[in-house]
């Protein structure tokens, strides 16, 4: 197939396009580069089947007929989907308009990546697909939120007003290698803080649970939907749930680090618990994660060593060889 995917120079983007081009697929990948780099498909330059295209998808756009479309452009981090919130709106909304219409005017498949976030700070615990959310529709989270839930939207429409054979991927916290440094997330705030000898900074109490679902784990989870009939939304993630302060010694260990935690404050809206039921995916899809938190971690180090190394030679005004 000739497939394309959006926000493939982002962290799983880029997993994702090394993944279909293994399975001996052409890959067109699009970015505006907005919370991607170069430096995630810079292995894949040389690769025939592989095209990068900078293109910004809230505005209309075509790279010819294809067969598959992934739509995975979006910025993630709540860091960053704060710091640019109206493209943040607009890449759910019109990103999705110009990506649903391409599909329909190629009769392309579609699988859009939704997010946990979509379940808001949830009142149903462990959260199953068909839970609703407890969402604030206007607060400083809604840019994603909101825009997630209107992907999901057009998504279903795209398939019901127009039959576009669609999917919709509900990922809960993803990490690994190529996960930005700066992005402000836990695992990589936690990660360099920890490699760097500085304190970690844990908000609030440390008490709120996130469920961590290593890269690769999840790669495969959206080839399985992808190859599904499913076309109401999937949960993909990890169900062990961990308290972020137990993540935060769970990082202390896997990297030796002596360094020492301080509490900050919790950021508004800040959902107290999240972990996924993945009861749909294993029946469904076979689907189940393999790698374990602690495991995770260790198979990340040396991308985040690798991640500091590169950015105190930027600092350094010096130039750096190291590829992540
Ligand atoms: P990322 O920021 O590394 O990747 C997103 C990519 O989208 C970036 O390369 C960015 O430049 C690109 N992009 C953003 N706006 C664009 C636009 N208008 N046009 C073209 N490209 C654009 O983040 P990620 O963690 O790889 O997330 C990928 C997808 O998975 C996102 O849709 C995100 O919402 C979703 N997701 C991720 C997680 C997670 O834990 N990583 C959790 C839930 C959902
Ligand atoms: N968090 C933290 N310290 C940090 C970064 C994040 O304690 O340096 C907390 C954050 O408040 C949240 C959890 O870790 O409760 C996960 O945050 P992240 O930004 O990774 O993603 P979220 O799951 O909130 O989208």
């Amino acid at each position: 197939m000739r497939v394309l995917v959006t926000g493939g120079a982002g962290f799983i983007g880029s997993h994702l396009c090394e993944a279909l081009l293994a399975e001996g697929h052409s890959v067109v990948c699009v970015d505006n580069l907005l919370t991607g780099s170069l430096r995630n498909i810079a292995q894949l330059k040389n690769e025939p089947r592989f095209e990068f295209r900078q293109i910004d998808i809230n505005e209309p756009y075509d790279v010819g007929k294809v067969d598959y479309i992934f739509n995975l452009a979006s910025p993630a981090s709540p860091v960053d989907y704060m710091e640019h919130g109206i493209e943040t709106l607009k890449v759910g909304s019109l990103g999705s308009f110009h990506s649903l219409d391409l599909a329909k005017k190629y009769g392309a498949k579609y699988l859009v990546s939704s997010t946990s976030e979509c379940y808001g700070d949830p009142l149903e615990h462990p959260q199953r697909e068909t839970y609703w959310g407890h969402v604030n529709p206007i607060g400083p989270r809604s840019v994603y939120d909101e825009s997630k839930r209107f992907a999901e939207a057009a998504t279903m429409a795209y398939h019901r007003y127009h039959k576009v054979d669609t999917r919709i991927l509900r990922i809960f916290n993803t990490y690994g290698p190529r996960l930005q440094l700066n992005d402000g997330r836990v695992i990589s705030n936690f990660m360099k803080q920890a490699l760097r000898g500085e304190p970690l900074t844990v908000y609030g109490d440390g008490q709120q649970t996130r469920s961590f679902c290593y890269v690769s784990d999840e790669v495969e989870g959206i080839l399985r939907l992808s190859r599904s009939d499913i076309h109401d939304p999937v949960n993909i993630g990890n169900p062990n749930e961990f308290t972020i302060l137990e993540c935060a010694h769970l990082v202390l260990k896997v990297t030796g680090s002596s360094s020492s935690i301080t509490y900050n404050p919790l950021p508004i809206d800040d959902p107290k618990q999240r972990r996924p039921d993945i009861s749909k995916a294993r029946t469904h899809l076979g689907w189940e994660p393999k790698i374990d938190l602690e495991t995770g971690l260790k198979l990340s180090m040396e991308y985040f060593q690798k991640a500091i190394e590169i950015e105190d030679a930027e600092k350094a005004g010096r130039t750096h060889t190291v590829a992540v």
